[in-house]
């Protein structure tokens, strides 16, 4: 059994015990054996190991958790994107496009843009990555979606409700039978999750009622996109089936706020819906941003997410949306932070990532920066000098 000793952390972000939210320790040293972290302490007290990693004073924090990312797709929207920057509106419409080159694309250039994507997000620290399909629409274009996502993730989710597509425009009640049907029985096999787009324009609350419950008889988990373009029912919907989390949260009434301040214990211990926050959405279509502090003020559980996607939001980059939270959603670089690790976490419903303590996974990043702090002080900086997954670098 090989073990592996971090040392000389100047500033080590365990999302555990230690000071403050972060639970940070300084001087300290990780021991990792087997891909999980062992122990956590003062460097000068470390125990022996095979092998050492010496941090040389820099800041080290658990990898990423993106939980939400749309990487399954072919195609470019880069002129949608300037169309939109020169002053069109975002509708979700731009969806249809990214569909039909799906559909038209190989096995192959599908895998090759999510380990393209994929290796992208682990460059700037993400060790976790969820990935939805949505872009296939037919049986077997969602099935084979999720064939390719389950290959570089365990956390895949099926989001055949992502919009109607064009061939069911005039029908979609027909479409909604297909998706609780024969759609979710090719795609569950490789899903862990099931996800509707609930918004004016895509599903209404019934619609995403039915396939979030027909996913939930399958033994999927429930997340869903609620309230990104304007208030609708989503969110309390999500709350009501336990949703691990609902995601954008830009447009929220006071009972939204309520209904998920209520899923929360002020322990953190059983916390259960968590909201999870999209900056780079609200960034790449130039749109008011989501009130982030209405909802840690009130006491939700809060995550970040890039929501990487050809449309609307096509960052891989989690430090990016660290530097938006902190510096458009006035979330304290500490909020955002652990958001952005133990918060996706949470909305993943995982304990074993997002944190740096013992039994933990030994997904861990080396900054080259002195403490967390500088991936929101210093935006568009690769600050990302090393990775680990499971305690090897990938
Ligand atoms: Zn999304």
């Amino acid at each position: 059994m090989s073990s592996l000793l971090v040392d000389n952390i100047g500033e080590l972000v365990t999302n555990g015990t230690g000071e403050g939210p972060l639970g940070i320790r300084r001087d300290a040293a990780v021991l990792v054996e087997e891909g999980r972290v062992v122990w956590v302490g003062p460097s000068a007290y470390a125990p022996a190991a095979d092998r050492r990693l010496d941090a040389g004073g820099a800041a080290v924090l658990p990898g990423f958790v993106d939980s939400h990312a749309h990487l399954v797709f072919a195609g470019d929207r880069a002129a949608e994107f300037a169309a939109r920057m020169a002053g069109e509106p975002y509708t979700g419409g731009g969806i249809r496009t990214t569909v039909g080159a799906t559909r038209a694309a190989t096995d192959d250039e599908l895998r090759a843009t999510v380990r393209r994507l994929r290796g992208e997000a682990l460059r700037q620290g993400t060790t976790t990555m969820e990935i939805k399909s949505g872009y296939g629409l037919t049986v077997a274009d969602e099935a084979r979606s999720l064939r390719i996502a389950a290959e570089s993730s365990t956390e895949t989710t099926f989001l055949g409700a992502h919009v109607v597509p064009a061939e069911y425009a005039v029908r979609p009640d027909d479409y909604v039978e297909l998706v609780c049907g024969p759609m979710l029985a090719a795609a569950a096999p490789y899903a862990k999750w099931v996800d509707v787009f609930c918004e004016q324009g895509a599903f209404d609350v019934d619609h995403a009622r039915a396939i979030l419950a027909a996913g939930q008889a399958a033994g999927l988990g429930v997340r869903i996109h609620a309230n990104q373009l304007g208030p609708g029912p989503g969110v309390q919907l999500g709350v009501e089936l336990d949703a691990a989390s609902v995601d954008h949260c830009t447009h929220l009434s006071d009972a939204d706020v309520d209904a998920l301040a209520g899923t929360a214990h002020s322990d953190g211990s059983g916390t259960r819906t968590v909201a999870t926050l999209l900056p780079g959405a609200e960034f790449s279509t130039r749109s008011p941003y989501p009130n982030a502090r209405r909802l840690l003020d009130a006491g939700v559980t809060v995550a970040l997410a890039t929501d990487c996607n050809p449309g609307s939001s096509y960052t891989s980059s989690m430090p990016f949306c660290v530097a938006l939270a902190v510096r458009e959603m006035r979330m304290t670089p500490a909020e955002a932070v652990w958001a952005a690790t133990a918060g996706g976490a949470r909305a993943l419903r995982r304990d074993d990532i997002g944190v740096l303590t013992p039994g933990a996974r030994a997904d861990l990043v080396v900054l080259d920066a002195p403490s967390y702090l500088h991936l929101a002080y210093r935006p568009g900086v690769p600050l990302i000098r090393q990775v680990m997954r499971n305690g090897v670098t990938p």
